[in-house]
């Protein structure tokens, strides 16, 4: 395998939850489609963003690349190795090169164990050799390396801010130098005025670890300047895969041209919703999505064909990908 090679790569993956009644005969009369056959492979030492609206399926992505969740169907690769066939010895191999940031701190720390436990945990899950007096030296290491003070080791998570709960989480993600973080929506349940530190935090450990990033994230302008290259998912599909810069400068499917109508503009008199179509109605069920384009019941250019046929992901003039039958064109962003 080469450094060129892809570090993830994702084939036509479906994660379809079976929906069933009956107590003791359960029995299946449907599925929620949350992720339908999405491909896209991500770059060692690229942040890669996922964005959609809640239920668009992009956690399940991340948590299906994690190999938390086994998928209905596809594959996902991890350094060239597939890895939704892997063994016990080669999970726990996967557990250590490839780590996860929840969105909630609050709950995805365990309240009764001391910081100092909690980031010493992965060593102690992967058998990592250590003292304990080294391994309190490196966990004391990690907390001033993501911004926390050393002094507080022995301080439970209560004790600490939502972001400084978040860095805690970062910390445990890191300490065992995985190649790949993959953070669901680390700074959406952070006031806005920390989710700056933690992403500039994220963007330094990426650069000093060589980490690859997979960004999940409901909103646009979180992952503008951070992330090179965005997909952006509507209904268990991926809509469009581009260039960070080129996503807001020219998008092209007109879900991310509504997404970004939705992002605040800091100046009231450039009205980004005069020029934009803005997303109006509710995401369909992901247990019964419209046919043909997912997106025609809410798109604002959608014609009889778009009820139709699916349009197939293509590339379009500029090197992004839209699913789209007519896709956006001359459209310059304001922000
Ligand atoms: Fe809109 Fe039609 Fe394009 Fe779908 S295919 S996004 S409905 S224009």
């Amino acid at each position: 395998m080469s450094a060129s090679d892809p570090l993830v790569e994702v084939r036509d993956l479906e994660m379809h939850f079976p929906l069933t009644r009956g107590v003791i005969f359960q029995r299946q009369y449907g599925a929620v489609r949350a992720v339908d056959g999405v491909s896209f492979s991500v770059a060692r030492g690229e942040t890669f963003g996922i964005v959609g609206e809640s239920g668009c399926g992009k956690s399940t992505t991340g948590r299906l690349i994690m190999r938390l969740l086994e998928p209905t169907a596809g594959q996902v690769f991890f350094e060239g190795q597939e890895i939704t066939n892997l063994d016990r010895r080669q999970l726990a191999t996967l557990r250590r090169d490839a780590q996860m940031v929840f969105q909630d701190p609050y709950s995805s720390l365990n309240p009764r164990k001391t910081v100092g436990s909690i980031i010493a945990e992965p060593f102690i899950i992967h058998r990592e050799a250590r003292e304990a007096n080294e391994r309190r030296k490196e966990v004391r290491e990690l907390m001033d390396r993501v911004g926390l003070n050393p002094e507080h080791y022995n301080r439970y998570p209560h004790q600490f801010s939502g972001g400084q709960r978040q860095r805690i989480g970062v910390a445990r993600a890191i300490a065992l130098k995985p190649k790949l973080l993959v953070a669901d929506e680390p700074v959406s349940a952070l006031d806005v005025s920390i989710q700056a530190q933690i992403i500039n935090l994220l963007q330094d450990l990426q650069s000093e670890l060589g980490l690859t990033l997979i960004f999940i994230a409901h909103d646009l302008s979180v992952v503008r300047h951070m992330c090179d290259r965005i997909a952006v998912m509507y209904l268990g599909k991926v809509v469009e895969l581009a260039e960070s810069e080129r996503c807001f400068s020219q998008p092209r499917h007109p879900y991310t041209g509504a997404l970004l109508a939705s992002v605040p503009v800091p100046d009231p008199s450039i009205s980004a919703a005069g020029r934009r179509p803005v997303l109006k109605g509710d995401v369909p069920s992901p247990s019964a999505p419209p046919p043909g384009c997912r997106f025609h019941t809410r798109c604002p250019k959608a014609q009889s064909l778009c009820s139709q046929e699916e349009p197939p992901l293509t590339e379009m003039p500029g090197g992004s990908l839209a699913a789209c039958h007519f896709p956006l064109e001359g459209y310059s962003s304001s922000s």
